[in-house]
């Protein structure tokens, strides 16, 4: 079943019609070439058993591709209004479901609602559940940090992104854009370019570029949520004085035995953002990961 792409001129009167303009304050812009949409859903290669997390339903262009092709959808959309309109549009199918509420809660947790839909739905092995979006920007960092933990069912992110933060998640060391985002990532998942993705792509167009990226979930690397959970909040707390040498936050983050490890291991003069990913998990390895 080939689904349609909303056009711009479809939109904007799906808007109107509720009386509603495009929020700014929730990252409100819809994706009206067909192209893309397409390329974001053919690249997360949604099997006919998969369940399908979308962040950001707005008017149900990509919810449509992805009820189309997935066995369960679950859309979480913070807007009063088009959570009414999705509500509507997706009336008849069932195994699409909305959730209208904000996807985090707080800076760094994942909307408990969502997490209880998407584990009551998720697919089981070898089917797969993974997360489809055009993400609002101002929630694609926490998001993508706190799926790892607190919803390691899902394995594969596919999505479009602002191109600075798709730049933050693949930066090398030593650069500006390197930080918590890029360890954390880099350690954990196998991460794709699939597209750049230029202002007039979407309606109404950010004053970015954006891209899109594809990203894997690596299971050989650490044993499980928990173990995950500490390696991010430890790069996210060593990562506070990025231009401070090792030696002044690791002193305050680690104990005593936990220090003497991170110095038979590193010469703490170096300073956060100049260690490469490995030498972080060897690091996370030796202190907050023994047990
Ligand atoms: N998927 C649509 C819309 C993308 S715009 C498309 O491809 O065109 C981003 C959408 O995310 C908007 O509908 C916005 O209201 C919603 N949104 C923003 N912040 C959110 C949050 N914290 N939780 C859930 N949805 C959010």
């Amino acid at each position: 079943m080939i689904a349609h792409v909303q056009t711009k001129t479809e939109i904007r009167a799906a808007l109107d019609s509720l009386g509603i303009r495009p929020q700014r304050r929730f990252g409100q812009h819809f994706l009206i070439d067909g192209n893309l949409m397409r390329r974001l859903a053919d690249c997360a290669e949604i099997g006919e058993r998969d369940t399908i997390l979308e962040v950001g339903g707005g008017t149900g262009g990509l919810t449509d591709l992805l009820a189309a092709r997935a066995a369960k959808v679950i859309v979480a959309e913070i807007d009063h209004a088009l959570a009414g309109l999705l509500r509507d549009r997706f009336a008849d199918r069932q195994h699409v479901c909305l959730i209208e509420a904000d996807a985090l809660a707080g800076k760094n947790r994942i909307a408990p609602a969502v997490i209880d839909a998407v584990i009551e739905l998720a697919a089981a092995p070898p089917d797969r559940t993974a997360l489809v979006a055009n993400l609002p920007y101002a929630v694609a960092t926490p998001l993508l940090m706190n799926l790892l933990h607190e919803l390691p069912v899902v394995e594969r992110f596919c999505f479009t992104i602002q191109r600075d933060v798709a730049e933050r998640i693949q930066a090398a060391p030593g650069t500006k854009a390197y930080g918590p985002l890029s360890v954390t990532l880099q350690t954990l998942t196998d991460i794709h370019r699939v597209a750049r993705v230029s202002p007039s792509a979407f309606w109404p167009p950010p004053t970015v570029e954006s891209s899109m990226l594809r990203i894997d979930v690596r299971h050989d690397v650490l044993p499980g949520p928990e173990p995950i959970a500490r390696f991010v909040a430890f790069v996210r707390e060593a990562f506070l004085h990025r231009r401070k040498m090792l030696k002044h936050t690791l002193s305050r983050i680690l104990d005593e035995r936990a220090f003497a490890a991170a110095a038979d291991l590193l010469d703490l003069t170096r300073r956060p953002e100049d260690l490469p990913p490995p030498e972080w998990l060897d690091l996370a390895r030796r202190t907050v990961l023994t047990d």
